[in-house]
């Protein structure tokens, strides 16, 4: 890792690079959707009927600004003072659905008829699913048959939303496989459909699109600490990564506030070592994965390790080409968490405080005891997730159940 130099910049530059990551890797026929959404972004984004729009269904829809919660009993615990930023709390359940939101309007204004997605636990195909009955769009959403039988519930809400759910039965029918149906959808049908990617992942303009709608999320921060400590500084935000959406959305109006210590939170599943982890920025090494340059998960002749993790949500081989570039810049530090460790944070929570979390959240929890947080310093952690069950593998479920029995 470097050192972190000065005057550093944490934003895309006009090529798509976050330093030596990002970019746009497509296919030669993918080519005109991806200029079409580069060229167009900025502008629609900064448009005031847009912004309006955008903020007001925020505001009355998702029911926005979420809470930041002083969570008394875990600060006790930890010796410091720790806040919890309630995205749980957002319509559909967590954070996704404010990328959604924005990307549906984006579509919109791009002409687009038609919304292609892809998940792999189904969060992010149940927030696309929502946005687009929302503003009567046609929504197909690819998953791998096996994501299919495994996340039932998620795909029964799909549906009931009136989504087109289409398997993906290639490969090793996950979500990788998905991805590759509806990149293929997409450049089959450019004219008329939008593709909305749920993290900050995938080829420029993609990872800063999606970082600008999750950054209400700090912005919501900056005010609400304000208020709350009279600093809208924190001393820590700690997150958990998957692709990085919600860390992203959470960092970005700290980015450039060297006095505010990012932690992001990868999934170390059975443990790093153990041949079963996501913790990618201890595993992975630079790679081309969904469009851009990033860390990933990789064999020593380039091919994608299959990632595991308890939390579906975390369960992906690389990152955002933004953490890369936080991670090799040492502006953030990524710390893991096991499976138990997770499990183990979201029951104390829940006995605690009062609320469940999500288990990619419980990573971030998780960690609490090894950032250096003293008794004078403010932590914001969170993205909690209430209602976890439906993010979780269907072997969590019957956990969760025999502890219930027992
Ligand atoms: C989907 C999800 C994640 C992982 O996605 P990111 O893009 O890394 O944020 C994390 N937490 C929750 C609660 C999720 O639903």
């Amino acid at each position: 890792m470097e050192v972190l130099e000065e005057n550093i910049s944490f934003q895309v530059d006009e090529n798509g690079y976050y330093g030596q990551f990002g970019g746009a890797f497509v296919p030669e026929m993918l080519h005109p959707n991806v200029e079409e959404l580069r060229t167009r972004y900025l502008d629609i984004m900064a448009d005031p009927g847009f912004q309006a729009e955008f903020n007001g269904l925020l505001r009355h829809y998702v029911g926005r600004p979420t809470p930041l919660y002083l969570a008394k009993r875990l600060s006790e615990k930890f010796g410091t003072t720790i806040y919890l930023k309630r995205e749980d709390l957002c319509h559909t359940g967590a954070h996704k659905v404010n990328n959604t939101i924005g990307q549906i309007l984006l579509a919109q204004r791009l002409g687009k008829k038609r919304i292609v997605a892809e998940t792999g636990a189904g969060q992010h195909g149940v927030a696309t699913a929502t946005v687009c009955a929302l503003m009567g769009v046609e929504c197909i959403v690819y998953m791998g048959e096996l994501d299919i039988e495994r996340q039932a519930p998620n795909v029964a809400r799909m549906k009931m939303l009136g989504a087109e759910v289409r398997p993906a039965t290639c490969g090793s029918k996950t979500l990788k496989d998905a991805t590759n149906e509806a990149m293929r959808h997409w450049i089959n049908n450019p004219a008329d459909t939008h593709y909305i990617i749920g993290s900050v992942v995938g080829p420029h303009p993609y990872p800063d699109m999606v970082t600008r709608f999750q950054s209400v999320i700090s912005a919501e921060m900056k005010t609400q600490l304000k208020e709350q400590t009279g600093n809208s500084n924190p001393d820590f935000v700690v997150a958990c990564v998957g692709g990085g959406s919600n860390a992203a959305g959470a960092f970005y109006h700290y980015l450039d506030e060297p006095s505010v210590q990012l932690i992001a939170v990868e999934a170390a599943g059975q443990g790093v070592d153990s041949g079963h982890s996501a913790a990618t920025t201890a595993l992975g090494k630079p790679g081309v994965l969904h469009g851009s340059r990033t860390i990933l998960m990789q064999t020593e002749d380039g091919q994608v390790v299959e990632p595991y993790s308890l939390s579906a949500g975390l369960d992906y081989p690389g990152i955002g080409p933004v953490h890369a570039h936080l991670f090799q810049t040492g502006r953030a530090r990524f710390l893991s968490a096991t499976d138990d460790e997770a499990l183990k944070a979201s029951f104390e929570l829940a006995r605690i405080e009062g609320i469940i979390p999500a288990l990619e959240t419980s990573h971030a929890l998780a960690i609490l005891d090894r950032i250096g947080a003293g008794k004078d310093d403010v932590v914001v952690a969170g993205y909690l997730y209430e209602v976890s069950l439906i993010g979780c593998q269907l072997s969590v479920i019957r956990f969760f159940n025999s502890l219930i029995q027992n």
